[in-house]
């Protein structure tokens, strides 16, 4: 077992921490207080093939396994938590068309895609169905050549500003296998976009409600079979928790390192408050919290790509495990700041609004921990474990 990274896999997290220090971060604070889209971010990224990261190389992707592109993602997060977290989104909804779309629809669209200059956004939410997204409730109807698409979506990241959806929908009966996935041309007639939400992070990113008012879609822009959406939708998933997990680490990694650069600049009872026990201890906890969850998310991400039967189970665990631990350490940060941590002029506050979405999104984690603890149930601990 070699916990230590490849050549290759090294100059992958080299040019991920150039465009992050050099793009992504001086950026950051003010995408976020003017809650700016960084679109020309995002092709910057796409030139680099971070907007592609683990599509087939047949779509002109880089067809990077799930462990590789979480060491840029990271990378990435260090920089801007928000638009590292939306690249992944996209990088999610492309990486499903490049795998399931027909040959013409991936020429028709990937291209664009994977060089970041049309945007992709995920939709399963809607108002009734959150964390019970099996019940969704949008419908298509076939008629002829097209489906006819009725009903919303809410809470989607980018919507409003990105050019394609990718939309699961019921095409038939209730449960999982009534649902198929399409991608909608964001501009189709009957399609309209709601205000963009005022948030509490994640403010260099638009998120709207998506609603369908009879907006026709060809038949050929389904994503595999009827029926298969969910399915997808859910395989889109497993690996989405593991970027959003990254993101958490990427972010707490960034608030560690600031805050070990304060306490030992900040002096008070005529000593830097590095000096103090408790603030090494807290230190130290912070340190030994982020790498824990990195090695879980690198552990989740190797078995999503060798396809262990237990994927999903480690995909869970660390999303519950790294989203929880991410924010844990930037509320942390914060407080070694002082009254300095809660003032805007300081990038504490930004980091523990942006990571507090990650605890709820991607699947919340009560429910990471109802997937947990159903194969715990199934199988026993120690299947899980082995
Ligand atoms: C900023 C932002 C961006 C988002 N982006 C997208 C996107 O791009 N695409 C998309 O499709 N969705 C997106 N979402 C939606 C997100 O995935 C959902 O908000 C999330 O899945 C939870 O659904 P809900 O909000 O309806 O909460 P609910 O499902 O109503 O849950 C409310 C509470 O009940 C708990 N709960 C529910 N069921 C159970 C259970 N069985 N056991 C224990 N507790 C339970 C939940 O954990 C939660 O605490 C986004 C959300 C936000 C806030």
């Amino acid at each position: 077992m070699d916990f230590s990274l490849t050549d290759e896999q090294q100059a992958f997290v080299d040019s991920a921490r150039a465009f992050s220090d050099g793009v992504l971060a001086p950026g950051a604070a003010r995408w976020d207080a003017e809650s700016l889209f960084p679109k020309e971010a995002l092709a910057a990224a796409g030139e680099l093939g971070f907007m592609g990261m683990y599509t087939p190389e047949r779509a002109g992707g880089l067809e990077l396994s799930r462990l590789d592109a979480s060491l840029i993602v990271e990378e990435l997060a260090r920089g801007c938590t928000t638009t590292a977290a939306f690249l992944t989104i996209h990088n999610m909804a492309t990486s499903m068309i490049g795998r399931y779309c027909s040959d013409a629809v991936i020429d028709e669209w990937c291209p664009e895609l994977v060089a970041g200059t049309r945007l992709a956004s995920y939709c399963l939410t809607e108002p009734g169905a959150g964390s019970d997204a099996a019940s969704l409730s949008t419908r298509a109807e076939r008629d002829g050549g097209d489906y006819v698409l009725n009903g919303s979506k809410v809470f989607i990241s980018g919507a409003g500003d990105t050019d394609v959806l990718v939309v699961m929908l019921r095409t038939g009966d209730s449960g999982p296998k009534g649902v198929s996935a399409l991608l909608v041309p964001a501009d189709t007639p009957g399609i309209s976009y709601g205000k963009k939400e005022e948030k509490m992070g994640w403010n260099a990113q638009p998120t709207r409600m998506v609603s369908f008012e009879n907006a026709r879609v060809p038949v050929a822009y389904r994503l595999g079979e009827e029926g298969q959406g969910f399915a997808i939708a859910m395989e889109g998933l497993d690996g989405g928790r593991i970027n959003i997990a990254t993101c958490s680490v990427g972010t707490a990694q960034q608030a560690l390192q600031e805050a070990m650069d304060y306490v030992n600049e900040r002096r008070q009872f005529g000593q830097a408050i590095a000096e103090f026990q408790a603030t090494q201890f807290k230190l130290a906890d912070m340190l030994t919290d982020v790498v824990a969850a990195r090695q879980m998310i690198r552990l989740a991400a190797s078995k999503l790509d060798g396809k262990d039967p237990q994927a999903t189970t480690y995909c869970a665990m660390a999303k519950r495990f790294a989203t929880d631990a991410g924010f844990r350490v930037c509320n942390e940060a914060l407080q070694l700041f002082g009254g300095y941590g809660y003032i805007r002029e300081y990038p504490m506050e930004r980091h523990v609004r942006d990571t507090r979405v990650h605890q709820i999104l991607e699947g919340t984690n009560e429910i990471m921990r109802v997937i947990i603890a159903r194969r715990l149930m199934m199988e026993g601990a120690l299947e899980v474990i082995r």
